[in-house]
């Protein structure tokens, strides 16, 4: 029997508009958004980073948060917690404050060294010990607890163990998001009595070792009463091999009947060009017409000719070697003698950024470089573009080829993780197809699928119904959240792993 209204609470290290380094972000928020919509009582939490406005975001102190005493080996660190809404929502999010390890403004690297933060583990291991005190002193007993990611792969470890005997948490069970397993938080084995945990999790074999070292993902994945990717093929590919499992794959295989993949969801209340506020023309596969305005808009924005004619491809992105960045600069002088333009917006790896600064000086009238971090931009790109590339090594879900799809943006994609799930290849489907879709991850493939792209552009009335098949594609968070209830629903049922 399904209970009516589960208590959840959502731990992350990012949720947006608060705070976001990339699509997890984007999840935290639009997931707990859909459970609340579908009745469920949501909380989430997440730290408070110094980039968070206080002020614009209107946190309010919570009285009986204001000293959380949260205490590792002895010593007691004094958290508090703030609260606010997701804007516009009822949804309500604890921000945990513990300064010296939270009061700079950047995640998890720091962007003056472009260095991780050398207290990472510290960090993390406080939040997921904070989360689980919070709520104690919240007197709310959640009937799961879903974290995602690294930073929250403690909890799991902690409700079996430290809380083990806490009957505030006896009914507590425990779900782990996998979003991007090459992102494990491994450190070195030293920082285990830092951090409240026993020496014996990095023994060879141990639950937590790798390699020498110390990995926060393995323990989750051991632990977490049920775990999750992102895509359905990525929950795959990551047992498929030690490169897709970033070295955890027997980890994932052993878990392999408590594993599954929920695809991600768009919120379509910010990504829609019908009522994007973001962009100069809105419009809608009725009204295709008007996206041409925004083209122009974004040319102007980019210095780049506005040219019709020519099909304007954009991407936005990490750079980053998952990201295809190998393959396209490989190709990227055969790119550029097709008829095509090429937007990038994006941060990241500074090899990459300096090869692409050479690409624009190179091709200036095809090529619009934009190295920063820009919502804005971003928006415009999907309503401006008339193709989206991610040409992802690997790719959990991606989000941004569902954004596309909704702004009849035809994505070019490799076919990966969530790309596999969501794109369907027009020249192989031509009744079905959404965009381009190439197999082998190579230089040469990644050519030929762009090249197809641009000779389709040329016969325009297949390619606008083509974008408004796109556009009209629902992947709305209502249904994964269905699944993600489904699951957290059946938990009752699993026993306590130990
Ligand atoms: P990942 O989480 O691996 O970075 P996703 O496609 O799942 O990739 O999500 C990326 C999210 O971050 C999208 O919402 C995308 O628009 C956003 N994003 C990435 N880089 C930038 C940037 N430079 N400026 C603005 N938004 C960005």
């Amino acid at each position: 029997m399904m209970k009516n209204r589960l208590k959840i609470l959502f731990v992350s290290s990012e949720v947006a508009p608060f705070a976001k380094t990339g699509g997890l972000a984007d999840v935290s928020s639009a997931l707990p958004k859909a459970l609340f919509e579908a009745g469920h009582d949501v909380r989430v939490m997440m730290p408070k980073y110094g980039c968070i406005s206080e002020r614009k975001y209107v946190l309010r102190d919570v009285i009986r948060l204001r000293k959380i005493p949260v205490v590792i080996r002895g010593k007691e660190y004094a958290v508090s917690a703030k609260s606010a809404f997701i804007p516009e929502t009822k949804v309500q999010v604890y921000f945990l404050e513990y300064k010296p390890f939270f009061d700079k403004k950047d995640l998890y690297v720091d962007s003056k060294t472009g260095k991780d933060f050398a207290n990472n583990a510290e960090r993390f291991a406080l939040f997921c010990r904070a989360a689980l005190e919070t709520t104690r002193l919240l007197h709310w007993e959640p009937d799961v607890i879903h974290c995602n990611d690294w930073p929250t792969a403690l909890i799991p470890w902690l409700l079996k163990n430290d809380y083990a005997e806490d009957v505030f948490f006896e009914k507590t069970r425990s779900v782990l998001s996998l979003h991007n397993v090459a992102f494990q938080g491994a450190f070195e084995p030293s920082v285990l009595p830092k951090i409240g945990l026993p020496a014996e999790l990095a023994r060879e074999g141990g639950n937590m070792e790798f390699y020498g070292r110390v990995n926060f993902l393995k323990l989750g994945s051991l632990y977490a009463d049920f775990l999750t990717t992102v895509s359905p093929t990525y929950a795959h590919e990551i047992q498929s091999s030690e490169v897709m499992g970033a070295g955890l794959d027997s980890v994932f295989r052993a878990r392999k009947k408590e594993l599954i993949g929920i695809l991600n969801g768009v919120d379509y209340t910010i990504w829609n060009p019908e009522v994007d506020p973001l962009i100069p023309s809105k419009y809608g596969a009725a009204n295709l017409k008007d996206k041409l305005e925004n083209k122009k808009a974004l040319t102007e924005r980019c210095a780049l000719p506005f040219s019709p004619d020519v099909p304007l491809i954009g991407m936005i992105t990490r750079l980053a070697e998952q990201k295809g960045f190998d393959i396209l600069l490989e190709a990227a002088e055969k790119i550029f003698e097709l008829n095509l333009q090429l937007v990038i917006l994006g941060t990241g790896d500074s090899l990459y950024e300096k090869r692409l600064v050479e690409l624009q000086k190179k091709f200036p009238q095809k090529l619009s470089l934009h190295i920063t971090f820009d919502d804005d931009l971003a928006h415009l790109i999907e309503a401006g573009c008339d193709c989206f590339l991610m040409p992802s090594r690997f790719e959990p879900c991606g989000l941004n080829q569902l954004y596309s799809l909704r702004y009849g943006t035809l994505p070019i994609v490799h076919a990966t993780g969530g790309l596999a799930d969501t794109i369907v290849d027009l020249n192989r489907d031509p009744a079905k197809g959404t965009g381009f879709v190439f197999s082998e991850y190579s230089a040469s493939a990644l050519f030929d699928a762009i090249q197809r792209a641009v000779e389709s552009y040329i016969d325009t009335k297949n390619w606008q119904k083509t974008a408004k098949r796109a556009m009209k594609l629902d992947f709305s968070w209502k249904t994964s959240a269905e699944k993600y209830v489904k699951l957290y629903s059946k938990l009752d049922s699993i026993k306590r792993k130990n």
